[in-house]
């Protein structure tokens, strides 16, 4: 029998479980990508509970105790002392979630002796240092697709609420005011403007297909061209080089994974060469933009806005400057975990639980490490610090 220890965000403040506002979240038959939803053999919650955090502990206790293994949940996961480090040596399996994750750094995989599998709960998992992982045959897999659509409508949501200047026009209003000349200053049309998207892959394609329909030229770039049907339907326009499209376009939003070759992309030189008043969305991974040139292109009028969701570390201390710099449309990682995508992704990773125990093959397009090497969606969108991509 096995030791799952699964790191989860803590409950809401309120206590749980909340009031929720609807009841259930719709159905979807097939992502909009093509793949299959989830399939495992059986789940123990109702879609639109909350299940990422520690009481809902992923709607995995009753099917982990029931099967004789032991399921540790907690939040508590930085410093020596804490849960996740003192547990961490005789796990067999650790799950987290991009939104609160586990660092599963060198130096704790070299710790954790018995660690066979390492889940993901939801899309990205640069929290684990894959070399590592690789050398030690930890296999690490992730529920892709489940939360592509939640992440690129709240891409959309922030690139119109930089453009607009909405959130400064809500607190004018929410403050007594209706001081329009205020808001209004910062305040442009998103029509026409040159959008460009770094990372064409599941998230990078919704979002383009989304912001077709503004009327904004598009442009991609990523490793390879999108298939001509595709780059036709949308008239988007291919870049070789990220150098390309940050000249070219108003607005970017990131939507590659962050390893080696996309370690802060967007440092000084790279904003440096984007118009003046341009705006960066990054809901991919925090530590593809240099913290600090972001700020200081903020304060120097290079960028008109940045967003996003990603932070480093995640939680950020309260004086990280993204909190308080200016012309920011930041939140919490909450993106690709509303209710919608938590029934998704808990559902998908008692999936992976289900073939693990079963010996059976976990499906190869939630693969990111397996055998030691990249592969399936790791094979075509990470790089190892080595230079292996498979
Ligand atoms: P995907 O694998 O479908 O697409 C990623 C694309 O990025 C691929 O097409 C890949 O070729 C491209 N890419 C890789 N390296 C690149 C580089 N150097 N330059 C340009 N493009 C590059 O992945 P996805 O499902 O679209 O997710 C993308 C990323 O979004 C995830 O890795 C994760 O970090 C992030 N994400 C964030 C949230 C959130 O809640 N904010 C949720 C899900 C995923």
């Amino acid at each position: 029998m096995s030791k799952i220890l699964c790191v989860l965000y803590p409950d809401p403040v309120d206590g749980f479980p909340p009031r929720y506002p609807r009841d259930g979240v719709p159905t979807i038959d097939r992502y909009e990508s093509g793949g299959t939803l989830p399939t495992p053999q059986h789940i123990d919650f109702r879609p639109g509970e909350l299940l990422g955090c520690v009481s809902g502990s992923l709607g995995l206790g009753r099917f982990l105790e029931t099967s004789g293994h032991t399921l540790v949940v907690t939040s508590d996961k930085e410093g020596p002392d804490s849960v996740f480090e003192r547990e961490l040596a005789d796990a067999e399996v650790v799950i987290s979630q991009p939104f609160w994750p586990a660092y599963l750094t060198a130096d704790r995989l070299a710790r954790a002796k018995k660690l066979r599998l390492a889940i993901t709960a939801g899309i990205g998992s640069d929290h684990v240092d894959l070399d590592e992982a690789a050398a030690r045959g930890v296999t690490v897999a992730e529920v892709t697709d489940s939360n592509c659509i939640s992440v690129a409508e709240h891409a959309a949501m922030q690139i119109l609420a930089l453009v607009r200047n909405f959130l400064p026009s809500h607190e004018w209003i929410t403050r007594g005011g209706w001081n329009i000349a205020d808001c209004v200053s910062r305040a442009y049309d998103l029509e026409g403007m040159q959008v460009g998207i770094v990372g064409a892959g599941r998230i990078g394609l919704a979002l383009m297909r989304r912001l077709k329909p503004f009327g904004v030229p598009l442009h991609y770039m990523q490793r390879h061209p999108l298939q001509p049907e595709v780059a036709r339907e949308l008239g988007a326009k291919f870049h070789p080089s990220v150098e390309s499209l940050a000249e070219a376009c108003d607005v970017i939003s990131i939507h590659c994974p962050l390893h080696p070759g996309t370690l802060r992309m967007f440092n000084d030189e790279l904003i440096g060469r984007m118009k003046r008043g341009s705006y960066i969305v990054n809901t991919a991974r925090a530590e593809i933009c240099d913290r600090d040139a972001v700020v200081r292109a903020l304060e120097g009028g290079r960028l008109a806005g940045y967003a996003g969701d990603v932070w480093f570390p995640q939680p950020p201390p309260p004086d990280h400057p993204w909190r308080t710099m200016p012309h920011q449309a930041m939140t919490p990682h909450v993106s690709g975990t509303t209710l919608s995508a938590q029934a998704r992704y808990a559902a998908g990773t008692r999936e992976i639980l289900e073939c693990w125990f079963e010996g059976r093959p976990i499906r190869e397009e939630y693969l990111i490490i397996d055998g030691g090497k990249l592969a399936g969606v790791g094979a075509s969108s990470y790089t190892l610090a080595t230079g292996a991509r498979a």
